[in-house]
């Protein structure tokens, strides 16, 4: 009797590729561990439909191209059209989903990014200012950034529509997606206020171990 792992043997060599498709990320939380900062209506659809679709689109797009064996930063870093748009935006979205954790009233850095705020910004405060102004006054669609550069240095960025700071050379730390697909449903056209709730649910331990 054949073995099942027999049987791919005689699969073509694209349908193998199928297994290393990119995949809609887990959530590390559940769908309402974020409320009231983000309901789980906007989960539902940021990640359920949203990201979903750039996954889907992505895959349709890659097929048959180079860009099937690169990783998806490699992917950001080369493409452009609509094949940069949805790896960016999976790119993007992979990072936010993944810094927050449940609403904390009292939120605060932690460990080595702490210390590099204080020293670079001046304050934590001074920090959160000149983020939630960035992300407030990005025109449109996009995204607002903190990274770091080689030398250690922190860099605050708008990325329009798909961008991601790794096109600059820069390490993306934090993000707050400022599409309105990310906010609508909860704040409406109240950006300024969900950008301010965010700061509740960032995980710095996260933001750290992407240092
Ligand atoms: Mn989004």
């Amino acid at each position: 009797m054949e073995s099942e792992s027999h049987f791919f043997l005689f699969l073509h060599p694209h349908q193998y590729l199928q297994i290393m498709k990119h995949q809609l990320i887990q959530l590390p939380y559940e769908a309402n561990a974020l409320e009231p900062v983000v309901s789980k209506e906007t989960i539902g659809f940021h990640h359920g439909k949203h990201l979903n679709a750039y996954v889907n689109n992505l895959n349709a797009a890659i097929e048959g191209t180079k860009y099937e064996e690169m990783s998806l930063e490699e992917i950001v870093k080369t493409a452009d059209g609509g094949v940069f748009n949805n790896a960016g935006q999976i790119l993007n979205h992979n990072l936010y989903f993944t810094q927050f954790r449940a609403p904390k009233a009292d939120n605060k850095p932690v460990g080595v990014i702490a210390q590099w705020i204080d020293q670079q910004f001046g304050s934590f405060e001074a920090f959160k200012d000149e983020f939630v102004k960035k992300g407030a006054t990005l025109f449109g669609s996009g995204w607002v950034w903190l990274s770091a550069d080689a030398d250690g240095k922190l860099v605050i960025t708008q990325e329009t529509n798909a961008g991601n700071p790794v096109q600059r050379g820069l390490r993306p730390l934090l993000t707050f997606d400022v599409w309105e697909h990310a906010y609508y449903l909860d704040y409406q056209n109240r950006r300024p206020d969900h950008l301010a709730a965010l700061w509740q649910i960032v995980d710095w331990d996260v933001v750290n171990e992407r240092l």
